[in-house]
Order: structure tokens, then sequence, then C-alpha cells
């Protein structure tokens, strides 16, 4: 056998295993293991390990390892990368900087594109969807059961509808995203009602596309940027001056990506725009007073997105706000921070392992004495609502951005 031969038999045998070189930006990822100490400070505080185990969930430290030993075999650790929620603790107690999250993302994407037969079913049929729709959930096929679905939830919360405006030039382009389009429709329009009440001028999409986010989580990186360049066009064509969000995941995920493609706009979750923009003078003189007699003792939940992808001011603005509520007292629970098993798509195809996870956040919401946790993200809102439900609690869950404009004066 020649030489040339023998090198393209060894390529053919790397291909056949799906070794593929890594690009130098990949690169930069994996190297970065290297400076893995073996402290075990990732294991202590991963929220997936504390919940069900190192026998069902090997760690964070255990894909650093397992990806500096033998780095092209990155597909040894499909059983563990599907099951990390991305919350980026592991990212924040690394005493050398190990950006698990980012690792976990690069290797879901190498699996996507030469072993998917190692993905979970769930998530090829939920990427299916994104590519289908370019949205994160099947879209409601008919306007009109979607128009009462709305109403339904808005008469429940005594909320009023504001028809959907698409405005060039306006300041704010209001983007909801997935969730709050097309299932937790409330949010949307609350955001609608809190930006009608300060009289901002702002615009929705004429027609809204996923930020993207889910397609990275699942390592379809193709169409992520696909749907990120989309929705970059869409802005420019608006000219508007900011994008105001009220999801954890579209804010840390929009801003990393308006940074990447600069889109030359700020990207503010509702809660920054509101105590940033509008100002707590005028934030203080807006909410009802209140009517009832006790105070309604609320605990906050903060979304990893937000806290651990994004900045952590953004829930103190939280506590802020609330503070500015008339009737409303805040009582802190010892998990607020904790993750609420529902990022990184292991809800999808783990069910059980998302509530092991939320499941150490309902024993702390419990111990506060609140009748109601708040949270700024409608995924967290949804996952804290099924796991409180099956759980029996008689605790209620609000997203943040309905709670708040539940507490504006309902003009029009
Ligand atoms: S991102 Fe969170 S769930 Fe994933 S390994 Fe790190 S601490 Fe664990
Ligand atoms: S905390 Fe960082 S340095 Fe320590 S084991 Fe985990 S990845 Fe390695």
């Amino acid at each position: 056998m020649s030489e040339e031969e023998a090198y393209q038999t060894v390529l053919a045998t790397l291909k056949k295993e799906a070794i593929y070189p890594y690009t130098e930006d990949e690169m930069q990822v994996v190297k970065s293991i290297e400076s893995c100490i073996n402290c075990g400070l990732c294991i202590q505080h991963c929220p997936v390990v504390a919940a069900v185990g190192l026998d069902r969930f090997s760690g964070p430290r255990s894909i650093a390892v397992e990806l500096s030993r033998s780095p092209p075999e990155y597909w040894t650790t499909a059983d563990v990368v599907y099951l990390c929620t991305g919350c980026g603790t592991c990212r924040e107690v690394c005493p050398k900087d190990v950006d698990i999250p980012e690792i976990v993302n690069l290797i879901r994407a190498r699996i996507f594109k030469h072993r998917p037969d190692l993905m979970p079913k769930q998530l090829h049929t939920a990427d299916a969807i994104i590519v289908e729709h370019g949205l994160a959930f099947v879209p409601w096929e008919d306007p009109e059961e979607k128009a009462e679905s709305r109403d339904m939830r808005l008469e429940r919360l005594g909320l009023r509808y504001i028809p959907d405006q698409v405005v060039k030039g306006a300041d704010v382009l209001f983007y909801p995203g997935c969730q709050a389009e097309e299932r937790a429709q409330e949010v949307k329009e609350s955001a609608k009602i809190i930006l009608n009440h300060f009289k901002v001028k702002f615009t929705l999409l004429e027609e809204l596309n996923c930020c993207g986010l889910p397609a990275t989580l699942l390592g379809d990186d193709k169409t992520a940027l696909e749907l990120a360049l989309k929705l970059k066009k869409k802005v420019k064509d608006l000219g508007v001056k900011m994008l105001v969000t009220t999801c954890a995941g579209c804010t840390s995920n929009l801003a990393r990506i308006a940074e990447r493609d600069a889109w030359g706009i700020p990207v503010y979750h509702m809660l920054e725009y509101l105590v940033e923009e509008i100002g707590i003078a005028k934030l203080s003189s807006a909410f009802k007073q209140s009517t009832e007699e006790e105070p309604l003792r609320v605990t906050l939940h903060d979304p990893c997105h937000l806290i651990k992808h994004t900045s952590r001011i953004t829930m103190d603005y939280a506590g802020q706000i609330l503070g500015l509520i008339p009737g409303v007292e805040v009582t802190q629970s010892y998990a607020h921070d904790s993750c609420c098993g529902g990022g990184g798509l292991v809800s999808y195809h783990a069910g059980d392992v998302a509530r092991a996870v939320m499941k150490e956040n309902l024993a702390a919401i419990e111990e506060t004495g609140a009748t109601r946790v708040v949270t700024p993200c409608p995924l967290c809102t949804a996952q804290l609502e099924d796991s409180l439900f099956r759980q029996g609690s008689s605790v209620e869950v609000d997203d943040m951005t309905v709670f708040i404009a539940q507490r504006l004066p309902q003009e029009g």
C-alpha cells in the first residue's frame, strides 16, 4: 500500500468513526478544557448532579475530563450532554473559567452533524418543528382559535386586549419569543399593556421567527444562524432603536447574536427596560393601590438565562419593582437562584430529570410562606407551574410581566 493509500485509509476509518477535525474556533473551546485542575467544584454545585446523582449524570467535570482525554471522541459524553440544563452554575464556580455550557453546545453540535443517531428522538422532532415553522412550537392552525384562547386567558387575568401593531421607525421592537407568541399569550399581551401605559412608541414584527436558541441547544447551528440573520433583517427593516423582550432565554440569546452580528441596537429584558429607560420615579407612581387587607407574600425565582447568562442586575431590578407595588411583600427563598430544570431542552426528553432538579426549589418556595412565586420568564413560569401542580402545592405562579400589567390601571 502506498503512503497516499495508507493516508486515505486512515481518513476513511476516522470518517467512519465520525472523527472530524475541529475548526479553529472549536479548538479554542476544546483547548480551554485543558486548564481544568480537576477540583470538583463544578460537581458540588451542579443542580443536575444534586438532583439525580452521579450515576445518572456524571457531571460537568466528566464532560471536561472526557473531552480533554480524547478530543476526537466527543460522542463518549453523549449520555451526559443532553442532561445538562445549561444553567451556567459550573462556569460561575470554576476557578479556571472552564465554560462547560459552551462545551456542551459544541459537543451537541458535533453530534447533530456527525452522529445524529446519538441524539434523543424527541430532540429530532423539536428540530423538525423549528426547521419547518421557524418557531420552537407548531403554531396555531386557526387564527380564530388562537384569538379565543388569548381572550380567555386575558379575561381570567382581568387584562384587556390591545391589537398588535407593526410600525416602521418605532423606538422599541417588542419581541415576545415563541412561548409568549404561541402558548403563554398573556405574557405578550401584558408587555403590550405595559408599553402602552408608559406611552412607548413600540412595534411588533410582521411575522415572528424564533431567536434560534433552541436550535443552538439542539446543536443545529445552521438553522440557528439562519434564524438569527432573518431576524436581523427584520429588525433593520423596521429601523427601531432597541429591542425589548420578556423571555430570559430570548434576552441572553438576542444580546449574544445582536453583538455577534452587529445589529447596532441594545437588547433589554422588560425589567431592565422599565428601570433603565422608564425609570423608578415614573414606575413608583404607576401602580394601583391595593384593596386587599393583607399583603400578598411573593417570592422570586431567578431565571438562569438572566442571572448566569446575562446579568444579575435584572433580578435586582425585579426586587426593586416588586418593592414599589402597593400590597406586595417580597420574601426570598434560599433556592431563588437554582435552576428550574427546564433549560437545555432537558424537559423535552427527560422530564423526570427536569422535575428532580426543580424539587429543591419547590421545598424552598414552600418554606418562605409565600402564596405566589413570580419569575420574569414564561418558560420558567411553565416549569414552575407544572412542578407545583404535580406536587399539589397551593402556591400560585405568575410571569412577572403579567404580574406587573395586572397592577397597572387598565386604561382604555
Ligand atoms: S451548566 Fe448547569 S446543569 Fe450543566 S453541567 Fe453546568 S452546572 Fe450542571
Ligand atoms: S470547577 Fe473547573 S477546574 Fe474544577 S473540575 Fe470543574 S471544570 Fe475543572
